[in-house]
């Protein structure tokens, strides 16, 4: 049993402090929002009206933040509240600069740090069965290791500081292109008078086969949890599919990468947000699509 502090206990951080505590941990946690703390403390966490309450003690801090300054912010905090040697994992998702800054912020004071964001969504969150990618010393990453296996199935070393933020960018990129792949062929399909069930069992069976078709198809009924059956609810919001893809445009910039199709995706989901669509779910972008 390990003393974890929570930071951050929104649509994923909630499920996933939640799972600590199933394990036996004891979790303390922190949210500026009132519903989050109160719906943490429904599963068995112990909340706090401030972030250097949960924290006193810890000997592991995880934070779960929407971008990048946010997780700045906390962990600037945090250097003066935590002694050395308190290990701070990042599980948001945030840009690669800022990733490597809040290690060296932690390296400073005298803490090992990980960026470790996810992929799985809030089903994930809430299984346990999230896929971590890891960026940190290979110490960290041991001494993390036990408590990203309570949270997730597959866990990866993907490098040093700000690896694992590296390799969420490049996933996510090949999700937004995926999804509005896979929409785009269910509309050219309604168009042709085919049933969404025989597109589904053909692509799903052939070449065309992918995630965002075989677990969140953006139509409903052939894969009855997608957020398609559920009036798109997120899930996975537009704006923090936006937000991703806009991630991969700035590093691609900063490196000399070249991705028209990640370049062509961040437009598309920038026009849908614009159009008051940014608390859908991402899958929902088939609407503008079908023209
Ligand atoms: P969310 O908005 O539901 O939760 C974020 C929480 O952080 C909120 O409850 C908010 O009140 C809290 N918060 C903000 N600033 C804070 C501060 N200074 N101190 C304490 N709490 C603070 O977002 P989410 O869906 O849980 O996503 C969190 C991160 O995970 C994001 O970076 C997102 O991109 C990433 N992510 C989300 C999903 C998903 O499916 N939702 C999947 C993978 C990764």
């Amino acid at each position: 049993m390990a003393y974890v502090a929570f930071i951050g206990l929104g649509n994923m951080g909630g499920p996933m402090a939640a799972n600590l505590v199933k394990a036996g941990h004891s979790v303390s946690g922190f949210d500026l929002s009132e519903a989050s703390l109160a719906a943490a403390a429904q599963t068995g966490v112990k909340t706090f009206a401030t972030l250097t309450e949960a924290v006193s003690g810890a000997q592991t801090v995880i934070t779960m933040l929407p971008k990048g300054e946010h997780v700045v912010a906390v962990w600037e905090k945090l250097a003066g509240l935590v002694p050395a040697g308190t290990l701070q994992i990042d599980c948001s998702t945030v840009d690669v600069e800022s990733a490597r800054r809040v290690h060296g912020i932690a390296r400073a004071a005298g803490c090992p740090s990980l960026d470790a964001p996810v992929s799985g969504g809030t089903g994930g969150a809430a299984a346990g069965t999230l896929t971590f990618m890891a960026g940190g010393s290979p110490e960290a990453f041991a001494d993390a290791r036990p408590f990203l296996e309570v949270m997730g199935k597959k866990i990866v070393h993907c490098g040093a500081d700000g690896a694992g933020q590296a390799a969420k960018i490049c996933n996510n990129m090949i999700l937004g292109i995926s999804m509005i792949a896979v929409s785009e062929a269910f509309a050219l399909g309604e168009r042709l008078g085919l049933s969404h069930q025989a597109l589904f069992d053909v692509a799903s069976a052939s070449s065309g086969q992918c995630w965002s078709l075989t677990s969140y198809c953006p139509v409903p009924g052939p894969v009855p949890s997608s957020p398609a059956n559920n009036a798109y609810k997120p899930g996975f919001a537009v704006a923090l599919m936006l937000k991703d893809l806009l991630l991969s445009q700035d590093v691609a910039e900063a490196c000399g990468a070249t991705t028209p199709l990640g370049a062509a995706a961040a437009r598309l989901y920038e026009a849908f947000a614009k159009e008051g669509n940014g608390d859908r779910d991402f899958s929902a972008i088939i609407d503008m699509l079908r023209g």
